[in-house]
């Protein structure tokens, strides 16, 4: 058994420095490569991706996992060995149902897509996409219909990134919070609107990236095992779990792009510093799903970057840097202006509030595509008509309206959005939950200290890296399946003194 292990785990490593590698150049590409290098990346980001497949998909792997079977079964649930026996089982039997020539057209259509949409998106030409996106839906429909047995088509598709999340239950929890969420958005959005000007100032670049570094230095990202550096669209990556990366973008004349980027990417990354280090290059050594790693990221930009005990202490730090732009700014007013509500056509633009809701319309049409109720030549208009209902906004062209995502066109449709709100959920859930076990964390943050609440993430979710799946780790965790009430609270509380609601 132990030889069998061994040899499993040197294929699994072998596979991961692969991957890794490509982890690499897609990150050189995307921040220093110069433009004449792009024809030859693509092909060696996907010879590298293919041999990693093959590799992982070798009929000699489903054998070593077989003979393993017993072995694992013989221990405890979260035994390292059983945990990695099973996150390995599953993740090949999720690819080797797919028959690779179905992967491998999908892959060569979605880059083909890509392309065209990047072309589409400026000259606002739903047109030219169209027939793309139709073939992508009979292919997402296609991977779907590899994983016979489920309830909802769009079911296997979801659970690629968030396991153990069907339709069904995604679509209650959103009814729900939806629920919530319009009258609030309605009853903010009567009042006046605020004032959020000191944030459009000239901010030179270099102290805000210098601010920003420093606050996440002081949340616990780890520099000896990461970096910063910019590009198009802020995102983390990891090539190991001692070298987890984040990337942001700076806008001159406004602080929060660059600022909330950065503590958002940082989120993700100490969730990847924070895996135990023997799982390194194992799929263990990997965050378990899109919803509990949008929580991490989440949690640090959202209920500790924009809470008022946390600028209670770095505001004056913040004035000083910048005495210029802010010297006369008050707290409140600074405060005020980067939690701010209003109705937007944008997603990533979006505030707390109202940025569930453009999630919420995408995962819906999404759906009604998979099952066939909508048509792509409908899809416009159906965009427009929910932004209409839950936004009162229409958008004056597809750019901003069905082409403004790359989701769609670079990649499958189903199961790409659902983890960003599951992620806001558990943020919530998470932080209520350490705010339980240590009740000075609040009076902590006010005086830029994290310790203790890294401490906690770090103990109830980092370690585990893959061992648990999202629902095992919130019940885990709060000793209860996932529920929206915290989040409901947190946003109630925070935006009723914030709008006198
Ligand atoms: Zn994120």
């Amino acid at each position: 058994m132990e030889k069998k292990l061994q040899e499993l785990k040197m294929r699994l490593l072998e596979i991961s420095d692969l991957n890794n590698a490509s982890a690499v150049l897609n990150w050189d590409q995307t921040t220093y490569m110069p433009s004449g290098g792009a024809a030859a990346r693509g092909r060696q980001m996907s010879t590298l991706a293919r041999i990693a497949h093959e590799k992982f998909v070798d009929p000699a792997v489903g054998k070593l996992l077989d003979d393993l079977q017993s072995y694992a079964d013989s221990l405890p649930y979260d035994h390292d060995d059983a945990s990695l026996i099973r996150v390995t089982r599953r993740n090949y039997d999720q690819q080797t149902k797919v028959p690779s020539t179905l992967l491998a057209a999908f892959f060569q259509h979605s880059a083909e897509s890509y392309q065209v949409w990047a072309k589409a998106r400026p000259e606002n030409d739903y047109t030219a996409v169209a027939p793309y996106l139709q073939k992508t839906v009979d292919y997402s429909r296609q991977i779907a219909e590899c994983f016979p047995g489920y309830d909802h088509i769009a079911d296997p598709l979801i659970d690629f990134s968030d396991q153990d999340m069907k339709a069904e239950s995604v679509r209650a929890l959103f009814a729900e919070l939806r629920q919530a969420l319009i009258p609030l958005v309605k009853s903010i959005t009567a009042q006046t609107e605020v004032d959020d000007n000191c944030l459009h100032q000239p901010y030179p670049e270099n102290k805000q990236l210098a601010f920003g570094q420093e606050v996440i230095k002081a949340y616990g990202y780890d520099f000896n095992r990461g970096r910063q550096d910019k590009t198009h669209h802020p995102y983390m990556t990891k090539f190991s779990l001692g070298d987890v990366r984040i990337t942001t973008r700076v806008k001159e004349n406004d602080l929060s792009e660059a600022l909330f980027s950065t503590l958002h990417e940082s989120g993700h990354a100490m969730y990847e510093q924070g895996i135990d280090m023997s799982y390194d290059g194992m799929p263990l050594g990997n965050g378990t799903s899109s919803g509990i790693h949008e929580s991490q990221s989440r949690l640090w930009e959202n209920q500790v970057g924009r809470s008022r005990v946390f600028w209670q202490h770095y505001y004056p730090q913040l004035q000083a840097t910048f005495p210029e732009q802010l010297a006369s700014v008050s707290l409140d007013t600074f405060y005020r202006a980067i939690n701010k509500v209003q109705r937007s056509l944008i997603r990533t633009d979006a505030d707390e509030v109202t940025y569930n809701l453009h999630v919420m319309i995408r995962f819906d049409l999404e759906l009604a595509l998979l099952e066939g109720s909508l048509s792509v030549a409908d899809l416009p208009e159906a965009w427009h008509a929910r932004y209409e209902q839950d936004l009162g906004l229409r958008a004056p062209d597809h750019r901003d309206g069905v082409l403004q995502d790359v989701h769609w066109y670079g990649g499958l449709v189903g199961g790409a959005f659902q983890g960003y709100t599951l992620g806001n959920i558990m943020s919530a859930l998470f932080f209520d939950q350490a705010l339980k076990a240590h009740p000075n964390i609040p009076t902590e943050l006010g005086q830029g200290q994290f310790g203790t609440l890294h401490a906690w993430l770090q103990q109830n979710i980092y370690q585990h890296g893959s061992k648990f799946t999202a629902n095992e780790l919130i019940e885990r965790v709060t000793g209860a399946p996932l529920t929206i009430q915290p989040y409901i609270n947190y946003l109630h509380t925070k935006y009723g003194e914030l709008y006198k609601l």
